[in-house]
């Protein structure tokens, strides 16, 4: 046969050809599970109807298995003894809701369903089963809507004044089955009462159904091509609905949600079919089959261990029980919550079911990411609101609606902050607050970018939020929230609930750091963190990191302690005001590294000079304007200093500052900075190293585009580094080296590489450079659409765009090794935490990815899947 297989020829390796459904039939078939007989409409035939109809020979080959089937089952095919009952089931390679839903009970008709009555002594199930498939071939295979059949059954049971369908008499049944067949005519022509003629109406519906709207939406957002088509699955009808001693089921072989070895599922007496999942009727937890039928649940119990025995995967399955007989209908590979993944993945290898490298793979890294976020216990009460899931975790606690009053409260309260927006000047009331909210911006917005930088939860551009900073309030919803009252936010759904709800924290759960162990062995991958502060490493370096792959120092220029300081340092005259105030900065800097290096302890800290242009710390230029206009009549001594501060900010001000006066161009300009910078660096490594703990600093020069730039600035840094190591009377390891973000910088990476040790990619601003787009501005606005519309297929923030950036970065590997052989080369752009960025910077050779701490079990795992050479993403049915 050419268009058909049997359930006894297939295999669980012909998905392609079977679909998924047919083919795990065909392999409980041939492991000999007690399955009803059937046979596979093959997808092949399916594609050759979608270019010319009904292939030629189809209906033959049909007619042929048909026959074949009545022999297996021992049954015919419109007989009026002992009829032949089909299904027909859907079922694509991949699984895929909007296909056309199964037909049961097909075969039917007003002479079969006689032979059915009185065969089985039960004539109220016989027009029953007829009733029900009257009104499946009408919805599923015509379109018309159930409810008018649904109104015919209720029509009769108003009549014989009863609530349950299973009260209705044999005669009420019997006017439903007349009613319905006339109301088939009405809606659809004549009934076809040849059973073959009903078999080919729903094969046909099944392969029309693939190119229904709601089937191609799905395979559109998952990515799945359209040229799969369809198989049809033709299956004798086994019936659960015969009495108490029958019943369908669905199981789960192990608990989806936390991995636990026990089965898990549903049971419900006296059921065909979607009576389970329907709801109108509430079944039994699996173990009341225990009770009620424990040889029943035994043979279940059986079946379960030998389809995990064979696939080796936590399996979902559905059965059927006529009459005390068990009969197995389908099974897949069970989908799972991040948790289970991992415990029966762990699980499996100690049962020695799978080894560790396919235990690996088992676990999704992105799906992974989802262990490492705090969530709420119980959620109860419906949300305010919804706004963009930024930064992923939940966090409740007091609102306020400026970052000082944030900073302050919350050193010993829970806070959230409340903003239209966050800059960078709200830098420390976002450290001191437990999650973030805001109204505007996207998912890479400022608020956005740092909370998933710190861990915290970030429900962003959320804009039903009102915030009166006059009143001091916000609205969301139709609720008022004072300053002081409390709010939940969910960064991982983007919902806001008011009130405390209670929050539970991640942990790297046992067997999780298990996987984590095994993904260590097999990657080649160093992971390292960015990290500014002592906490951050630390906690890191809780969670596997092998050192510091980016420090920013500008948090360092920040806090209330620091600012005024660094204002200073910018508005001063004269070299010996700006010398003093960056005195004061650099004892606190060597505080702040010593504390790093301190929580490193050996491992190297790759430390980014400053990079950020200097107006972003001073006041906004507006803001400043108006304070100078309101002192302008008192033209005291306050006045000359705002006015001072505005003409420095306005000599500061660029109109794209992103491409202005940052990175490398201010270490030259303003050479005390990087050279208070080092200082810092050498003494605090000179001093923490005196407490005999290594120390390895590698400083990075940032936004290099030309070799003198990088020439220059070394050279001078470097001086200062041995001034530091003489006076200290130490020796410390270090390296210098620059970050590759420009794309200048990695088309001529063989000269920059005379000067760098080590290269870092700065993937962010690269992807900025390359496409020319500003972060902060096109998120918002036609980034989505273009994402929408598929003008980009993805976001390049996120996932790393390989044919532009990519390329580049490939240009500059090459480049730079050719001039420099152990050129160290790793990647700190928040890429660095994207496994499909870490697969591709382990193809080009990079020595280190680096991303936030949460995110460095992640990386582990991305990189282990990466050096395992995974391209299969996750197993489905
Ligand atoms: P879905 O893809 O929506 O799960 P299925 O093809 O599995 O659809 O059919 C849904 C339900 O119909 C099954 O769970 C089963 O209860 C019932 N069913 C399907 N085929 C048969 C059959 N041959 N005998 C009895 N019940 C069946
Ligand atoms: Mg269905
Ligand atoms: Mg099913």
């Amino acid at each position: 046969m050419k268009y058909i297989s049997f359930f006894a020829d297939g295999s669980k390796d012909k998905k392609a050809l079977l679909g998924g459904k047919g083919a795990n039939l065909a392999e409980m078939t041939r492991i000999g599970l007690p399955v009803p007989p059937g046979f596979t409409v093959t997808t092949k035939a399916c594609l050759e109807y979608m270019e010319n109809g009904i292939p030629n020979g189809l209906e033959k080959e049909i007619r042929s298995a048909v026959k074949k089937l009545e022999k297996q089952a021992g049954k015919k095919f419109g007989d009026t003894k002992n009829p032949l009952l089909v299904s027909v089931r859907s079922g694509a390679a991949a699984s895929m809701p909007g296909m056309m839903d199964t037909v049961l009970n097909l075969g039917l008709n007003q002479e079969t369903v006689k032979g059915l009555a009185s065969l089985t002594s039960n004539t109220w199930f016989a027009y029953d089963a007829f009733r029900r498939f009257i009104m499946m071939f009408a919805d599923i295979v015509f379109g018309v809507s159930r409810h008018d059949f649904e109104e015919i059954l209720e029509k009769v049971k108003k009549k014989e004044k009863i609530t349950q369908d299973t009260q209705v008499s044999v005669e009420g049944m019997q006017q439903v089955v007349k009613e319905s067949i006339e109301l088939f005519k009405k809606e659809v022509g004549k009934f076809p009462e040849d059973p073959f003629e009903q078999l080919m109406a729903a094969v046909e519906a099944v392969f029309e159904s693939w190119n229904n709207p709601r089937a191609v939406t799905y395979r559109n957002i998952h990515k799945l091509p359209h040229t799969m088509g369809t198989a049809v699955n033709v299956q004798g009808m086994v019936f659960g609905n015969m009495g108490n001693d029958s019943g369908t089921g669905v199981v789960f072989t192990r608990n989806p949600t936390n991995g636990k070895k026990e089965l898990y599922g549903e049971y419900l007496p006296n059921a065909q079919g979607e009576d389970v999942v329907s709801g109108s009727r509430t079944p039994l937890g699996i173990n009341e089959l225990q009770k009620r039928d424990p040889k029943i649940y035994k043979q279940l119990k059986q079946t379960c261990k030998m389809l995990e025995d064979h696939y080796k995967e936590l399996m979902d399955i559905e059965f059927t029980v006529e009459k005390k007989k068990f009969y197995m209908l389908q099974c897949r590979v069970g989908k799972r919550t991040a948790e289970a993944a991992v415990r029966t993945a762990v699980d499996m290898v100690k049962e020695k079911r799978i080894n560790k490298k396919e235990a690996l793979l088992r676990v999704d890294p992105h799906h992974a990411s989802f262990l490492l976020h705090g969530s709420f216990k119980k959620v109860s009460q419906e949300p305010l609101g919804k706004g963009l899931p930024a930064s992923p975790g939940a966090a409740s606690g007091t609102v306020l609606f400026s970052a000082d009053e944030a900073a302050e409260i919350g050193k010993n309260k829970d806070v959230i902050l409340v903003r239209n927006e966050t800059t960078p000047d709200d830098i420390h009331g976002l450290v001191a607050a437990k999650g973030v909210l805001t109204a505007r911006g996207g998912m890479t917005s400022h608020a956005a970018v740092v909370a998933r930088g710190m861990g915290k939860p970030c429900v962003s551009g959320c804009s039903q939020l009102t915030i009166d900073m006059q009143k001091q309030t916000m609205k969301l919803g139709n609720k008022t929230i004072k300053k002081g009252e409390a709010i939940s936010i969910d960064g991982t759904s983007g919902e806001i609930y008011s009130g405390n709800l209670e929050v539970q924290e991640p942990k790297l759960f046992q067997r999780f750091k298990t996987l984590l162990k095994w993904a260590d062995d097999v990657r080649t991958l160093k992971i390292r963190t960015n990290a500014d502060t002592p906490e951050d490493a630390q906690r890191a370096r809780k969670f596997g990191a092998e050192g510091i792959g980016l420090c920013r120092t500008e948090h360092m220029f920040m806090g209330q302690d620091r600012l005024p300081w660094v204002q200073k340092m910018i508005l001063a005259d004269d070299h010996k005001d700006r010398e003093q105030a960056l005195k004061r900065i650099e004892k606190m800097q060597v505080h702040d590294f010593e504390g790093i290096f301190t929580a490193m302890n050996g491992l190297p800290v790759t430390i980014r000079l400053l990079d950020p242009p200097l107006h972003e710390f001073l006041p906004n230029y507006e803001v400043q304007l108006l304070k100078v206009r309101d002192l302008e009549k008192s033209k005291g001594k306050s006045y000359e200093k705002e006015k001072n501060m505005l003409h420095r900010i306005e000599s500061l001000r660029e109109a794209n500052p992103m491409i202005g006066l940052r990175g490398v161009r201010l270490g030259i300009l303003f050479p005390e900075i990087y050279e208070m910078q080092v200082r810092a660096i050498f003494t605090a490594a000179c001093r923490v190293s005196k407490k005999r703990k290594k120390v390895l600093p590698e400083i990075m020069i940032p936004l290099v585009g030309t070799v003198e730039e990088l020439h220059r600035c070394r050279e001078m840094l470097e001086e200062t580094a041995k001034k530091v190591l003489e006076k200290e009377k130490k020796k410390v390891n270090y390296l210098f080296g620059t970050m590759i973000e420009l794309p200048r910088a990695a088309l001529t990476a063989d000269q920059i590489a005379e000067y760098a040790e080590f290269f870092s990619f700065g993937t962010n601003d690269m992807t900025q450079m390359v496409f020319g787009y500003s972060r902060d501005d096109v998120e918002g606005k036609f980034l989505s659409q273009y994402l929408s519309d598929g003008i980009l297929k993805e976001n390049p923030f996120e996932v790393l765009d390989r044919d532009g950036v990519g390329q580049l970065m490939e240009i500059a590997v090459q480049k730079g090794k050719s001039r420099r052989k152990d050129l160290k080369l790793g990647i700190c752009g928040e890429h660095g935490g994207d496994p499909s960025s870490i697969e591709f910077c382990n193809k080009l050779g990079v020595n280190y990815v680096s991303c936030s701490p949460f995110r460095v079990p992640i990386a582990r795992l991305a990189a282990a899947h990466a050096a395992l050479g995974d391209k299969s993403g996750n197993a489905s049915d």
